[in-house]
């Protein structure tokens, strides 16, 4: 059934070839029990290895029932291990970390048998050989005969038709020689069995058949065999291993040394352990500021003015030119005994928008769900006056010091009308009534009615009341009830300005007169409000405010007043007379009130979340305009985030990667620990190859040994770093009053595991395919 064919087989290392078989010709039966005997280096186990197909010969044929091994692929010869040899060594061979009946099964474990039959087979196996009792035992517990019986078993467990043994008494006691010769000449009924001896009486004794080798030839055969019997045609069932089976392997031995594969798993985990606790304190900071800034900057309004300004692309890009010349420290200066002139307004680029009755009409419109009020700003002013005792003095509502500039009421454009913004579902106290606590009097009910807002402490501009006609020399505070009912009178362009002879208009200083003319509105100060405790912050300034009703109150009594006629029909300043350019004659104009387009327009979103709906909406608008005809807005909420926001990303990057630099480094260790595992397991990898294993399986096994550590250093780092994150979270709580920063986002805790494992196996891929590529004779031979 196997003929070897004038085999020949050398051994070259350095310059020195050493022929091992010399053109060796061999017939075997299908049932005989051939002993081969020679001296030591004769050729017996090289014979053997190729017999077994563990080692390749140079030339001549093996010939298995008749079918040439010539053009045997690589899975082939592994199946043919498998399936039709059984290997005898004589220093066993067993797998140490592995149970007696998990070393006779490992054949059949390769060639992927259920579990179930192949216990029964194993059992089987070990019975015959007389060890049923042991076969949760280590091979470490069992005697030298006791090992070698194990070692019969897993020859005869996967019912091969050859059973290869080289020298397997070679290491016993002479009594136990004989149980164990006994034993083989058992096997050698039923099937072929080859073995090497340099113990000729053994030989004699139970061999049916000796062949003497010396010097890699044939010197003697006993009883040979001429004409090679045919059989029909040989078929091999390929053999595999699952990666499950590898992840056993692995996890048995990794079992045997648990102290140095945590150690590992830990070394290797501080990678893990670093970027996770910077992720998730970058994370906390991150949620932090975004929730601060919902609390606060949803408050800040999208302001739309007529002139808008934006930093112009030019001055950016040179700004970014200085910052990276003062990092990279080649701040060059310039050589030079001249001053260089440049425009700095031409950094900025002022952006005029024609905010149309049109426009107007579409803010209006805007959907309630996403904005919830919207405040003006007019160019208008009012004429105000208010009984002091028995004296009226003009006020205004302003807290400008109004002792730095004389007259501001008529000064050109600085007393804006900036009323609180009123809510876009109609009812204009609800802004002040939503964001405002009420100290004293009541929330405002008519467009006349006005409220003085206090800050947190209570406190007010001292020019505010100052400018209310109060006189605060030497007090500190007023009761609220002094001023909650104050009235003041709004007097009329006609009444206020008289007409002088050269066609200009001067402020009346009759306040008696205006005051109790019949044209008159009075305001009344309604009530005392605080800005309320979850609001972030005011958005009106301390003071006087008032609602835009009462501001469109006094641009429709003004729009037909004398002034605002004289002003838009003259080329010059009515009450100055100055000559004047068609612009600042319009703001003239809108400053005594005869222009109700607001000079700006503020969109508070209903919340943060819907600020990106306010701003498509804004951007729908410019869709199809020329640039001219853009409606440029100004977000101060976004400038502020995208700046923290930078800020906090940038410090992640740096942190992130000086992190990584340690998962590389863990990368290396691991490389190195599979390195030496794979010399530690150089038998192993041998043992597997000679019973079929591919080496495709062995990378597998290894593979399988990266796959544990790299999975547990990933989980152990993930669970310290979370661990971590209980005391971090205390000490930042008491050093800054934040509580619980530190959160590892479980969405960075997956992905850290999968980077980590990634890394791992790429780490163990090089020794495993080291490790694969061995020779099988060779590792077998290590110790
Ligand atoms: P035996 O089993 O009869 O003692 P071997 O078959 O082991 O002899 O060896 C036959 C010859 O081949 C010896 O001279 C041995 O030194 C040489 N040899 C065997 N294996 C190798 C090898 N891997 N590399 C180099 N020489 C080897
Ligand atoms: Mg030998």
């Amino acid at each position: 059934m196997l003929t070897l064919k004038n085999v020949k087989k050398s051994y070259t290392t350095g310059d020195f070839t050493q022929v091992a078989l010399d053109g060796v010709s061999l017939n075997f039966r299908e049932n005989e029990f051939v002993a081969i005997l020679g001296p030591s280096g004769s050729g017996k186990t090289t014979c053997l290895n190729v017999i077994g197909g563990l080692d390749k010969y140079d030339s001549g044929d093996l010939i298995i029932n008749g079918k040439s091994t010539k053009e045997f692929s690589d899975s082939e010869w592994d199946s043919y291990r498998n399936n039709s040899v059984g290997f005898i060594f004589q220093s066993y061979n067993l797998i140490g970390h592995l149970d007696i009946v998990s070393n006779v099964e490992m054949g059949m474990t390769l060639s992927g048998i259920s579990s179930k039959i192949k216990r029964q087979k194993a059992l089987e196996a070990l019975e015959r050989v007389g060890l049923k009792n042991h076969i949760h035992k280590k091979p470490n517990q069992l005697s030298g005969g006791q090992m070698q019986r194990v070692a019969i078993a897993r020859a005869l467990a996967n019912d091969p038709e050859i059973i290869l043994a080289d020298e397997p008494t070679g290491a016993l006691d002479t009594k136990t020689s004989v149980q164990i010769m006994e034993l083989i000449k058992e096997i050698s009924k039923e099937k072929l069995v080859i073995m090497v001896t340099h113990n000729p009486e053994l030989a004699e004794d139970y061999a049916d058949r000796i062949v003497e080798f010396r010097d890699g030839n044939i010197v003697s055969d006993s009883n040979p065999l001429k004409s090679e019997t045919k059989k029909e045609e040989y078929s091999l069932k390929k053999t595999s291993m699952s990666f499950f089976t590898a992840l056993k392997l692995s996890a048995m031995n990794i079992k045997t040394k648990k102290g140095r594969t945590f150690l590992t798993a830990l070394a290797s985990s501080i990678g893990i352990i670093g970027i996770a606790v910077i992720l998730s304190l970058s994370n906390g900071f991150d949620k932090k500021i975004a929730e601060t800034q919902e609390d606060t900057l949803s408050e800040y309004p999208i302001t739309i003015s007529r002139q808008a300004q934006e930093i112009s692309k030019e001055a950016i890009e040179s700004r970014r030119e200085e910052m990276k010349k003062k990092l990279s420290g080649s701040s060059e200066k310039v050589d030079s005994d001249e001053v260089y002139l440049y425009d700095s307004s031409e950094d900025m680029i002022t952006h005029t928008n024609n905010i149309s009755d049109d426009y107007i009409e579409y803010i209006k419109n805007i959907d309630p769900e996403i904005v919830d009020s919207i405040g003006y700003t007019r160019i208008a002013s009012m004429n105000l006056l208010r009984k002091v005792g028995d004296e009226i003095k003009p006020i205004t509502f302003s807290a400008d010091d109004k002792s730095n500039s004389n007259s501001s009421q008529h000064s050109q454009m600085s007393s804006g009308l900036a009323s609180y913004p009123s809510s876009i579902k109609g009812d204009s106290a609800s802004f002040i009534e939503k964001n405002y606590d009420l100290l004293e009097g009541e929330y405002p009910k008519s467009e006349t009615d006005l409220v003085l807002i206090v800050d947190s402490d209570n406190r007010v501009d001292v020019n505010a009341m100052k400018n209310l006609g109060i006189d605060t020399t030497d007090i500190e505070s007023i009761k609220f009830k002094d001023l909650v009912g104050m009235e003041f009178k709004l007097i009329s362009n006609n009444d206020y300005y008289e007409k002088t002879q050269f066609n200009t208009y001067m402020p009346s200083s009759d306040y008696e007169k205006m005051y109790n003319s019949n044209d008159t509105v009075t305001l009344t100060l309604s009530g005392i409000v605080r800005i309320k405790d979850d609001v972030g912050m005011s958005l009106i300034n301390e003071g006087i405010a008032y609602s835009d009703d009462l501001t469109e109150l006094v641009i429709e009594r003004a729009k037909e007043s004398d002034i605002v006629k004289a002003q838009k029909d003259a080329d010059y300043n009515v009450i100055t007379r100055e000559s004047v350019d068609e612009e600042t004659k319009n703001n003239l104009v809108a400053h005594f009130g005869g222009d109700a387009t607001p000079y700006a327009i503020m969109l508070y979103p209903t919340s943060f979340e819907e600020k990106d709906q306010v701003i498509s909406y804004l951007d729908d608008y410019n869709e199809d305009k020329s640039s001219e005809d853009k409606i440029v807005y100004t977000d101060l909420s976004k400038t502020i985030s995208d700046m923290t926001g930078g800020i906090m990303d940038g410090i992640t990057i740096v942190l992130v990667a000086f992190a990584a630099t340690s998962l590389v480094v863990s990368l290396i260790m691991v490389g190195i620990i599979t390195y030496i595992s794979v010399l530690e397991r150089t038998k192993e990898i041998g043992i597997l190859r000679a019973l079929g294993a591919r080496k495709k399986d062995i990378t597998r096994v290894f593979n399988a040994e990266t796959f544990i550590i790299g999975a547990s250093s990933g989980i152990l780092g993930i669970s310290i770093a979370w661990l971590l994150t209980i005391p971090i979270n205390n000490i930042l709580y008491k050093m800054t009053d934040l509580e619980s920063i530190a959160k590892l986002n479980p969405v960075h805790a997956v992905a850290l595991l999968l980077i980590n494992l990634t890394l791992t196996m790429i780490g163990g891929w090089i020794p495993s395919k080291m490790a694969a590529r061995k020779n099988p004779v060779e590792a077998l031979r290590s110790e």
